[in-house]
């Protein structure tokens, strides 16, 4: 599976004529043994890895759709590998108090559910989703209470 994964970011990357340098590996490693998004600064911790280039290789992988930015509730940006890569179709919790964004699953059926709502959106207003985001809003065991 990461063999595949790698394969394929190599590949993506060099369609857009960019390389799979070993800094770039690292902040992929990052975000692969995590569960959940990251911030950069996070990526960084735990890649090991010199902020110069960082950045500039985050986005990097950015631009060319092998990383997503996650949309939070604070200032930071969060970083994950991109779905299609990946191939975890996966929604997010998102603390309104202390901007933590965790992944989560919802079942099969709500998933087909969700499917079948998009496809009476795409009847009733024309609108063609391609996919669709679920993010819970609230606050995270720490923040709770
Ligand atoms: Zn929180
Ligand atoms: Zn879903």
């Amino acid at each position: 599976m990461a063999d595949d994964l790698h394969h394929a970011i190599s590949a993506r990357l060099t369609g857009a004529d960019q390389r799979y340098t070993s800094g770039r590996r690292s902040l992929v490693d990052a975000l692969v043994d995590a569960d959940r998004p990251l911030t950069a600064a996070e990526i960084l911790v735990a890649g090991g890895l010199a902020q110069s280039s960082a950045y500039r290789n985050l986005s990097v992988l950015e631009t060319c759709g092998v990383v997503h930015r996650v949309a939070g509730t604070d200032e930071f940006a969060r970083f994950e590998l991109a779905e299609d890569l990946t191939d975890h179709h996966h929604h997010h919790l998102i603390c309104t108090n202390c901007g933590l964004v965790t992944d989560f699953t919802v079942s099969d059926r709500l998933e087909r559910s969700l499917e079948a709502a998009m496809e009476r959106v795409a009847e009733t207003t024309g609108f063609r989703p391609d996919h669709h985001r679920l993010d819970l809003l609230g606050r995270c065991a720490d923040c709770g209470s």
